[in-house]
């Protein structure tokens, strides 16, 4: 089905340049990665020379002002390669877009062209070891003492928490029985800030090469220029920028099932057993089309709010919808793909292996399943 967005020539000819900087600099040692747990600085270096941070950025700051496309192509294509610890769109349309819309212009000026080179990485604490989905729970607080914020807290689950250079974190600078939305701010953290220190990279059974990491702060003292926006309204601004958070959530766990489905039809087609492809089977062909016609679902919904999304309007609920619905179904895809490779599948050699483990996480971050279905339940008066 031909997609119906407006991709140019351009984004063609982009789409095609990344998958081959993809496929020379990074699928190779992808492997030793995740032995490691975390990914080289010098490949977020690469991507920044290439023009694969941050696109969107304005050219004032080093960015080529490219559309959000640019952006879903990127998602899509580090997730097709099945290489999604590699945390860019995080970088990319979650945390730069909070400098952008809430920095003032020195702020701006400041970080963003270091966002898009590469020379900063970037991370969001939000999510303490007693407040996950109650993000209203938070309990790191941010002092102003002789015009400079004093932070003491912890952080967990942080991604991109050991390379980050710049962490935008949430805190609270209200009583603790203060609401939210009048009581927690954000604060960009710089990478050398006294009191700031991070743990191990988290052992976790997917997304092997993300250095996911806890962070801690401890009398931490950073400039007072580094709040983010207005003291107070930090609370309000994570949920403005829920919609793209979402929604590129969305975008990366459709293109991963797309693959995963074209990955074991090739395979189904290959193996033979008793006698003839495995693809030749009432049930692999039973499988495999209610899957496929599972993702053509997924791929008319993304689309459309890709679209929505570029014309400026506000799909908060549908993205919740999308956020649910598609990573759910793209958990379900790898899971019945990996069963039609059978043991093969279940060997780190078969890439299916990894786009199942990989798939496991999207249900739970960015928002679990329940909590999206709590927010759509509200939206339905409920
Ligand atoms: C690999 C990874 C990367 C992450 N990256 C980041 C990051 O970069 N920055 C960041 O801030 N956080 C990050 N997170 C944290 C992530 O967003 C949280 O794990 C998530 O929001 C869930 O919070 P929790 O783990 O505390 O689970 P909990 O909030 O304790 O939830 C436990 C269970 O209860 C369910 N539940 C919650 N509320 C309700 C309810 N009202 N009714 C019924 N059931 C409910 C949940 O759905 C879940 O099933 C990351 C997590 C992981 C694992």
């Amino acid at each position: 089905m031909e997609r119906t967005l407006p991709i140019s020539e351009e984004h063609v000819i982009f789409r095609e340049s990344l998958r081959k900087f993809i496929a020379a600099e990074i699928i190779e040692r992808y492997a030793d990665w995740e032995q490691e747990g975390i990914i080289p600085r010098e490949i977020w270096k690469k991507f920044g020379e290439n023009g694969y941070l941050c696109p969107w950025a304005s050219e004032e700051y080093a960015g080529s002002g490219a559309d959000y496309l640019y952006s879903v192509i990127i998602t899509e294509e580090l997730s097709r390669a099945g290489v999604g610890s590699l945390f860019v769109p995080l970088h990319n349309d979650i945390v730069a877009p909070y400098i952008d819309s809430y920095g003032t212009a020195e702020q701006k000026a400041r970080w963003l062209p270091g966002c898009v080179s590469g020379d900063i990485i970037l991370a969001v604490a939000m999510t303490e070891p007693e407040a996950g989905s109650d993000l209203a729970a938070i309990k790191t607080t941010a002092v102003k003492k002789n015009g400079r914020w004093v932070l003491n807290g912890q952080k967990t689950f942080i991604s991109n928490g050991i390379l980050s250079d710049l962490v935008v974190v949430a805190a609270r600078t209200g009583g603790a029985d203060a609401p939210a939305n009048q009581a927690i701010s954000l604060f960009v953290v710089e990478r050398e800030a006294r009191g700031f220190s991070r743990g191990e990279p988290i052992k976790k059974i997917g997304l092997k090469a993300q250095d996911t990491a806890e962070l801690f702060f401890d009398d931490c003292e950073i400039p007072g220029e580094n709040l983010l926006g207005q003291e107070g309204m930090g609370f309000i601004y994570l949920m403005q920028k829920l919609q793209p958070e979402r929604l590129i959530c969305a975008v990366g766990a459709q293109a991963a099932a797309e693959r995963c489905l074209e990955m074991t039809v090739e395979y189904a087609k290959e193996r033979k057993l008793f006698g003839k492809p495995l693809s030749k089977f009432q049930n692999t062909q039973f499988v495999l089309a209610e899957l496929a016609a599972e993702i053509a679902v997924g791929r008319s919904f993304v689309d459309d709010l890709i679209r929505a999304h570029m014309d400026g309007k506000s799909v908060m609920n549908e993205t919740c919808m999308a956020k649910f619905w598609v990573t759910e179904m793209a958990k379900r895809v790898a899971d019945r793909c990996l069963q039609i490779f059978g043991g093969y599948g279940y060997c780190t050699e078969y890439p299916i292996s990894r786009f199942y483990l990989d798939a496991r996480i999207q249900t739970i971050y960015a928002g679990t399943s329940e909590v999206m279905k709590l927010i759509i339940a509200r939206f339905m008066g409920l």
